[in-house]
């Protein structure tokens, strides 16, 4: 069905196109570039109508189904402005292949990775000015997929839109790397096994909203979820992955399908491997965890994802007990991590597991 589909472009006319936002004052999230890719899906025609166009408003029924039953996946990635003004991304095709799973797992049809990719890069080329130099900022990518029948009744929906909108974003945190102080949920609990917290559906963040706003009052930046049978194993931080090294091991929680499998989490695995340090993904306790951390064995801790890379805990606060961890301060293994990332991800050091595609 794809085979026959020719992605068309529709160019915004260039006296149209919106001014570029200066580069220290992009924020993350807020400003979109002037195009996007586009196609749809139906039970007659398959994947059809794809194109480059301009990045504008949906005119959607408003029995969509999306709007009532939450068919929504998406993904996160970044476009990289590196060594001698090339353009990289890291790992494209795992993140599109998840994308897959998560479409999967909600009854929406998959799509096919090598041309969506394809297409990517063409819009990428097309919005090349778009992307940032500024030391940490990068060009945010946003592929979703919605469905969009119009239509009353629980079911999955006939129809879907399949996008990528793409935002210039600054440093997460502004100041890089900076240990951030993180609320432990002993009450409300992200996924449970059987259920869809290992696949990237926007329904999984509509949940964990009342909770990060609990966390926020207590001065907190992130949720520390818990497993949801005994609120005791460690799951995952917010929308990152979580670390801890005690003594001379980094360990992590295993993929038993409430954590999402991230990509930033398996590349710290390979590349701490690599360096020789002893990875290990077993469960662990928040016990476990605040008893390390009083015997002076948890060394670090911090949480992986695309979009601040990697980002130290520098405090839990759990039970109404407040507990730094390494003082406050960033670790050594997640600067090193941090540095190491940020510089494959632009090509400026050896790229020894090839996560690197170059485009234009
Ligand atoms: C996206 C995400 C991650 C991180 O995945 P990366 O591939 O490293 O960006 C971790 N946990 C959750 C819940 C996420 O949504």
């Amino acid at each position: 069905m794809w085979k026959d589909v020719e992605v068309t472009l529709e160019k915004v006319a260039v006296d149209q196109r919106k001014e570029k936002p200066s580069q220290d004052k992009l924020g993350f999230g807020v400003h979109f570039t002037d195009h996007m890719f586009l196609m749809k899906w139906d039970r007659e025609n398959g994947w059809h109508d794809a194109k480059i166009c301009p990045c504008r408003d949906f005119q959607l029924h408003p029995a969509a189904m999306v709007f009532h039953y939450g068919q929504a996946v998406f993904e996160g990635l970044k476009a990289y402005r590196g060594k001698d003004d090339q353009i990289f991304l890291f790992r494209p095709k795992d993140n599109l292949e998840r994308m897959n799973e998560s479409a999967l797992r909600l009854c929406m049809p998959r799509f096919p990775v090598e041309s969506v990719l394809k297409a990517l890069k063409g819009l990428l080329y097309l919005e090349k000015g778009w992307i940032p130099a500024a030391e940490d900022t990068t060009l945010y990518i946003r592929p979703t997929m919605i469905g969009v029948e119009p239509a009353i009744g629980v079911r999955p929906s006939n129809e879907y839109y399949f996008y990528i909108i793409l935002s210039p974003v600054g440093a997460y945190y502004k100041e890089g790397c900076k240990p951030t102080k993180i609320y432990v949920s002993d009450e409300h609990v992200r996924a449970v096994k059987g259920g869809v917290g290992h696949v990237k559906a926007a329904c999984n963040y509509a949940a964990s909203l009342y909770t990060s706003e609990l966390a926020r009052k207590f001065g907190c930046t992130q949720v520390l979820w818990l497993d949801g049978c005994e609120h005791k194993y460690i799951e995952e931080v917010g929308t990152s992955n979580i670390f801890f090294r005690i003594d001379d091991e980094l360990i992590t929680p295993p993929l038993e399908g409430t954590i999402l499998p991230g990509l930033t989490r398996d590349s710290v695995i390979k590349l701490s491997n690599m360096w020789g340090i002893h990875v290990v993904e077993r469960k662990i306790s928040i016990g476990e965890v605040l008893e390390a951390n009083r015997n002076g064995r948890l060394k670090e801790a911090f949480g992986t994802g695309t979009a601040a890379v990697i980002s130290p805990i520098g405090e839990l606060y759990y039970k109404e007990e407040s507990c730094l961890i390494n003082g406050g301060e960033t670790g050594e293994l997640s600067s090193r991590l941090f540095v190491e990332l940020q510089a494959i991800q632009r090509g400026e050091v050896d790229d020894p597991f090839k996560w690197l595609v170059r485009c234009g």
